[in-house]
């Protein structure tokens, strides 16, 4: 992700952690400290493309059980 400058406020970007949430038709997901760049003064987040996989990874799990509320930290490795 080379995301530098917040494309909505222009302000500089930082790296952290975020909360990703997704809707899996009955349930929920929800998936916490998954690294991404921020935007410290509107609050936007990006995911870049590993981590987007590993997530749709996750969801498609989460669905294929029908997990009604599911909650993970997410796992780097
Ligand atoms: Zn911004």
């Amino acid at each position: 992700m080379n995301i530098k400058q917040c494309p909505l406020c222009r302000n500089d970007v930082v790296q952290g952690t975020a909360m990703f949430s997704a809707e899996l038709g009955d349930g929920v997901l929800v998936v916490r400290n998954v690294p991404a760049v921020i935007c410290p003064v509107c609050g936007n987040k990006w995911f870049d493309h590993d981590t987007m996989l590993k997530l749709e990874a996750v969801a498609d799990n989460a669905r294929s059980r029908h997990a009604l509320v599911e909650i993970i930290t997410f796992d780097a490795a």
